[in-house]
């Protein structure tokens, strides 16, 4: 297996894991499958090392998520502030897993600067922040729950970890990968999934706990959207969709209810990018995808107070529902040419 983190920088890792006793795990906002699965594989190796550790999220996950073990204890920021607060005012070092700039965890990230305590960032995504004091950033990993795996097998081998950390780091992986089909181009990925299947994890159930277990109102969601919310414009080689807090309603909307919506559009033939948006409390929550060569990370960066990667990312505004259609629209314009060649 390539060795993508200098020796140096793992020294230092195994250094500041020796010297503390308590630590915080962190992920970003509205956390999905790699978000929850490479905290707890992470934590999971804190724990081993003696490191009493808390996973903090800044919001709920979905409930598909909530099989994985240690999923229980985690501790949402924005259910108790005052008890995540005190928990990582406690803390010696703060782990931010699968996200690179304190933006992308809302209020949390304002009361994080302002501790002053080691920040050690495991993460995936494009343009990192420098403020780490240690950064295992490598942009080509399928997950960021792949990067766990990696960096606890350089620092101490994998033969100790156990099936039910073994099961998060899978579901990091393949939900990152959209179950294999995209992001995975390395062929070490599938060497790592067959270390993990020697640790006994169960693909299939993983699998239909995952997939298998939405609700009937997220299914009538989904046709609805797909229906009646979703316009196609194949001069652009473009297609979204969009849903208000009414319609969210309507269908007993739950966190995680939407998530993969944003994938249908971009498998009808021709069309290159894909958008989803949704009216959040205060905001306008929007999800960019795209095939090939289009960088939905520069469209999200350049326009939507956003990032991630190149062919998916995330961002908002600050505009209505209306005002951040008209403005997708409006702005693909400047992309026409990228879009038509792509
Ligand atoms: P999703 O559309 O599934 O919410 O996010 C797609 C990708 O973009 C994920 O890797 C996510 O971390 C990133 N992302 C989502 N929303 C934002 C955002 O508001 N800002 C940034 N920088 N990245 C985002
Ligand atoms: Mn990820």
């Amino acid at each position: 297996m390539t060795q993508i983190f200098d020796r140096t920088l793992l020294d230092k890792l195994n250094a500041l894991l020796k010297s503390i006793k308590k630590a915080v795990v962190i992920t970003h906002v509205n956390p999905d499958g790699d978000a929850i699965g490479s905290s707890l594989g992470w934590a999971y190796y804190l724990c081993k090392n003696n490191i009493e550790t808390t996973v903090i999220t800044p919001n709920r996950f979905p409930e598909f998520l909530k099989w994985m073990e240690g999923s229980n204890d985690i501790k949402v920021y924005y259910d108790g502030r005052k008890q995540v607060e005190q928990i990582i005012s406690e803390a010696d070092a703060i782990f931010c897993l699968d996200f690179n700039t304190l933006n992308r965890i809302d209020d949390l990230g304002k009361y994080i600067e302002s501790m002053n305590k080691p920040m050690i960032l495991i993460d995936h995504h494009l343009e990192p922040a420098s403020y780490f004091y240690l950064s295992f950033s490598y942009i080509p990993a399928s997950s960021t729950a792949e990067l766990v795996y990696r960096i606890i097998m350089e620092l101490s081998g994998t033969k100790n970890i156990d099936t039910s950390a073994a099961e998060a780091i899978y579901a990091g992986i393949v939900t990152d990968t959209g179950m294999f089909s995209h992001s995975c181009a390395n062929p070490e990925l599938f060497i790592i999934v067959a270390n993990l299947m020697e640790c006994n994890i169960d693909k299939d159930k993983i699998h239909t706990l995952i997939y298998d277990n939405f609700t009937v109102d997220r299914m009538m969601l989904l046709g609805y959207s797909l229906n009646e919310r979703m316009v196609v414009l194949p001069e652009y080689r473009t297609a979204y969709i969009y849903l208000t807090c009414v319609e969210l309603d309507k269908y007993k909307f739950q966190p995680g209810d939407t998530e993969g919506f944003v994938n249908y559009p971009l498998s009808i033939k021709n069309i290159v990018l894909s958008a989803f948006f949704v009216e959040g409390v205060n905001h306008i929550k929007i999800s960019f995808r795209s095939r090939g060569e289009f960088s939905v990370n520069k469209l999200a960066r350049e326009h939507f107070n956003g990032g991630g990667h190149k062919n998916a990312s995330g961002g908002r505004t600050l505009l209505t529902l209306n005002e951040t259609v008209k403005l997708f629209e409006t702005v693909l314009e400047n992309y026409k040419d990228e879009l038509l060649e792509n």
